[in-house]
């Protein structure tokens, strides 16, 4: 528009207007714009049938493509489920004319490494999906006074059909993944598009990716366990439904292992879990997805798969469609597992992202927002309270250390945003402690509540006798002759610490933990070599579960533990040690 309130336009068309076009396009536009319109022809081969008309951001589009797509959008309006099509079609068909209407356009101004900068557009949202050319989508970051910033979500070869200057258009959309029953037992990327060749996914409902987390009114505290079938980790680092456990470890320590028995451990009790791989190689999230499957537990999965080899900008997006897609079970009243892995490389990704949006540099070269990046995903996690159906989403965010050190920039931020860490160390996991969770710098901070009365009946003072073992073993390293009560107490605690090693995918059932942890701390295993531990601590729990299967069963299902029903399994298990000294010692004298 110049000074003296004329509008310019331009039409673009592969013939010129005639006088009478011309003054006719310009009779409808100083009507709709109500000033005097001054028209300009450009040439333009492409256009064979039909015409553009650009009048400041606003476009008329009477191209042959332009009104195919109106044709289009108009069928999606009247179809959003994609149900039954033929006869929709021939309505929409009969009652079809093609409308002039402006919409929004916009223009590349530079794109590259999966960011691209428009002109125009000035009412586009922050989070809204733009449409560019060749079908790629993309997704608004920032907004500037003179231009957007957006990440593009291309496949690599459509991508390069954007260029500077191609249009770009919105879709009034925010972000969103398809979600529904029918995702259970599916591997899906990023998008919620299929990536095992099982075909299409019937989607019950699209839930936007970003969404704000409940409120504390919309909350209940956290009061039912989440077992992980780790003795290590249930009998003193309690996981609530509901609560957000960091697994936190330098590489190769067995985070993955510890996330991976806890979904196992679900088998059958109705809780859907969702396992969100981030950056890590496709082979081993074709691994993971064997082992479920090895183990039946597929069926009550969804596995979200971003690998290392796609663009940052789904590996930034998607763990937030990971938590669209258990929110939708969580608000239906139903128990959520999901698993986060792991989120070192999330905020990689989205370092990368940033650093190409041109935001400055803050600790460690992330964007000043990395905290609330995390903040807001792992606040989504929460124990509904009865009014919203009660379901629950626990959440297992793992975070890969450098040698150790929790005090990088990213762990610091994620131990503080979550309710107790599972902390995994090279040394232990070398030395054949397995799983390595270092006893001292973990933690749970929802404590008991997530614990049933029989686990906190039996585990006793397991943590305390850990930690004077583990301050009994520097201070005795050295010295040579020891006094008998403390060479007990040593044989005590490394009795201890080899009870909580454990096989990979071998989950405890609550009665079997229970009746372990009963008897060590009752002293029972003390005099038992290592190196028969593990077949003692089997050939124990089955004499017990022999002798009382009703117990057994009641342990299992209610979690309560009597005063003497306590005395029954340590004495069942004192019959047990009998029998098997007895039967050692004959076979060491014969
Ligand atoms: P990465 O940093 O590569 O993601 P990670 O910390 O997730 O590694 P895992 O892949 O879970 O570690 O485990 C590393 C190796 O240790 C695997 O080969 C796994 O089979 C083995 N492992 C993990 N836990 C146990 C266990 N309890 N008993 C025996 N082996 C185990
Ligand atoms: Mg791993």
């Amino acid at each position: 528009m110049d000074e003296q309130e004329m509008l310019h336009a331009v039409l673009s068309s592969a013939t010129p207007p005639t006088a009478e076009q011309k003054s006719r396009f310009e009779a409808f536009l100083s009507k709709r714009h109500g000033c005097p319109v001054t028209l300009e022809w450009v040439a333009d081969e492409a256009l064979e049938k039909g015409f553009r008309l650009q009048v400041g951001s606003e476009q008329y589009d009477w191209t042959l493509e332009g009104r195919l797509r109106q044709l289009q959008e108009r069928l999606d309006k009247l179809n959003p489920g994609k149900m039954s099509v033929i006869p929709l079609m021939e309505d929409a068909i009969a009652s079809w004319t093609p409308e002039v209407y402006a919409e929004e356009t916009g223009c590349v101004l530079t794109v590259g490494d999966e960011i691209a900068t428009v002109s125009g557009l000035e009412h586009a949202e922050y989070g809204e999906i733009l449409l560019f050319s060749g079908g790629v989508r993309g997704l608004v970051q920032d907004l500037r006074p003179d231009s957007i910033g957006c990440i593009l979500f291309g496949n690599g070869s459509n991508a390069d059909a954007i260029a500077q200057g191609s249009i770009v258009r919105r879709s009034g959309r925010t972000a969103g993944i398809p979600v529904g029953e029918a995702f259970l037992g599916r591997v899906v990327g990023a998008l919620g598009t299929p990536l095992d060749g099982k075909g299409e996914i019937e989607a019950a409902d699209y839930r936007p990716i970003e969404v704000p987390a409940p409120g504390i009114l919309d909350r209940q505290p956290v009061n039912t366990p989440m077992e992980t079938g780790l003795l290590a980790i249930d009998s003193m680092f309690p996981i609530g439904r509901g609560q957000r456990e960091l697994i936190i470890g330098d590489r190769q320590t067995g985070k993955t292992a510890v996330a991976l028995d806890t979904i196992l451990n679900q088998k059958g009790k109705d809780v859907v879990c969702v396992y969100v791989a981030i950056g890590q190689k496709s082979s081993s999230v074709a691994q993971l997805v064997e082992t479920l499957k090895r183990h039946d537990a597929m069926d009550y999965c969804i596995v979200i798969s971003a690998p290392a080899s796609v663009s940052a900008s789904l590996q930034y997006i998607a763990p937030y469609a990971g938590c669209a897609m258990g929110e939708y079970f969580m608000y239906q009243g139903r128990d959520v597992l999901i698993v986060y892995d792991d989120l070192s490389k999330h905020a990689v990704a989205y370092r990368t992202l940033s650093l190409l949006l041109e935001r400055s540099p803050g600790r460690e070269a992330y964007p000043g927002d990395v905290f609330y990046l995390h903040s807001r995903l792992l606040e989504r996690s929460a124990h509904l309270s009865d009014a919203l159906g009660g379901g629950s989403m626990t959440a297992l965010p793992i975070v890969e250390t450098q040698a150790g050190d929790v005090s990088a920039y990213i762990p610091t931020n994620i131990i503080s945003i979550t309710d107790g860490q599972i902390f995994l160390e090279s040394n232990l996991f070398f030395s054949g402690q397995r799983p390595a969770v270092n006893v001292g710098l973990s933690v749970s901070r929802v404590g008991g509540d997530a614990q049933t009365r029989a686990m906190k009946k039996a585990v006793g003072t397991l943590r305390l006798d850990l930690a004077q073992f583990r301050e009994m073993e520097v201070f005795t390293q050295f010295s040579s002759d020891l006094d008998d009560m403390t060479r007990r107490q040593l044989t005590y605690g490394q009795g201890l610490m080899r009870l909580l090693r454990q096989p990979q995918y071998r989950p405890w059932r609550q009665h079997e933990q229970v009746i372990l942890l009963l008897a060590a701390m009752d002293h029972i295993m003390q005099d038992i070599p290592l190196r028969e531990m593990d077949d003692f601590r089997r050939s124990l729990l089955d004499s017990v579960q022999d002798a009382e299967p009703e117990l057994c069963a009641q342990l299992d299902e209610q979690g309560t533990l009597s005063d003497a029903e306590r005395e029954q399994i340590l004495s069942r298990a004192k019959e047990f040690l009998t029998r098997y000294q007895a039967a050692h010692a004959e076979s060491a004298g014969g």
